[in-house]
């Protein structure tokens, strides 16, 4: 048997919201045992990749940071390889800032270009916020989850945009599950009004743009050809699959609770399970699908 690799998504497939999901540790395990490889690879920006390991061990999921593939590691790289010696404006938590810190870039948080005062009521006013009012002139903006965004922050990576800064998101989900029905606006929701209001192109990050696959092959030597995608988000993992010319698993314990009577062209799955127990359960009906 060949041994593959597995590209997991962690919400819906590993856990949901503040519980690891049924099957998940098995799953893991069961991986182990036969031989087969696997990463997570999550568009999250929140968290470094050594935090999200420390967070995942402590709930019985054997990965460590070297699995931990996520947009918050990917865009310290990203930026690193294309941005090094530019002054980048950051919009994202602060674990964000800190591994793109470890990675030696010229980051601001806009704290730190704007006056306090204007910060907290900058009102209609933009002439605080005019390139050549700021000390710094950050030719990037790059947009990762920030949950103090607000209206000042918006205003002047707007006007960045506008005088001719790139435009980054190290993700464009829209929302995100909270616990209950309800959701959560999502970095792709805050990268929409930036968008909206500057015409800019967006560069993302995340899936279901490669870079994550691209990444997984380079530093862990995978090739393309052994890896399966195994998610829950038909317009992230599965379309991310479809890009990168990999199988894929939809998994039933996330976003998309049933398959669907007609699939969107490049978001098909390869294979549908239940969850993790009833994939565990198919394996082998799963493993002569994606290796045809
Ligand atoms: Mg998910």
């Amino acid at each position: 048997m060949r041994k593959l690799h597995f590209l997991l998504d962690g919400d819906g497939i590993l856990w949901r919201g503040s519980k690891t999901l049924p099957g998940a540790p098995e799953f893991l395990r069961f991986l182990r045992e036969r031989g087969h490889g696997y990463s997570l690879v999550s568009n999250n920006s929140s968290r470094r990749r050594e935090s999200v390991a420390a967070h995942l061990t402590e709930r019985g999921l054997k990965l460590s940071a070297a699995d931990v593939f996520n947009s918050n590691y990917l865009a310290g790289r990203y930026m690193s390889d294309h941005h090094a010696g530019d002054d980048i404006l950051v919009l994202g938590q602060d674990e964000l800032m800190q591994e793109l810190q470890s990675w030696s870039l010229r980051v601001h948080r806009a704290e730190d270009l704007m006056p306090p005062d204007v910060l907290a009521d900058p009102g209609l006013g933009i002439a605080p916020f005019a390139a050549d009012k700021l000390a710094v002139n950050p030719t990037v903006v790059l947009v990762g989850i920030d949950t103090s965004v607000n209206w000042a922050k918006i205003v002047l990576a707007c006007r960045l945009i506008e005088d001719g800064a790139r435009l980054i998101a190290t993700n464009r989900d829209y929302s995100f599950p909270a616990e209950g029905k309800y959701l959560l606006p999502g970095n792709g929701a805050v990268v929409a009004v930036l968008e909206g209001v500057t015409g800019a192109d967006v560069t993302t990050l995340g899936k279901p743009e490669t870079h994550l696959v691209e990444l997984v092959e380079r530093e862990k030597g995978v090739p393309r050809d052994l890896m399966v995608v195994v998610g829950d988000r038909l317009e992230t993992d599965i379309e991310l699959a479809h890009r990168a010319g990999i199988p894929s698993v939809l998994v039933l314990t996330g976003i998309t609770p049933e398959p669907l009577a007609r699939w969107p062209e490049n978001q098909k799955p390869t294979f549908i399970a239940r969850d993790l127990l009833e994939l565990m359960s198919r394996f082998d009906e799963f493993f002569a699908n994606a290796t045809r």
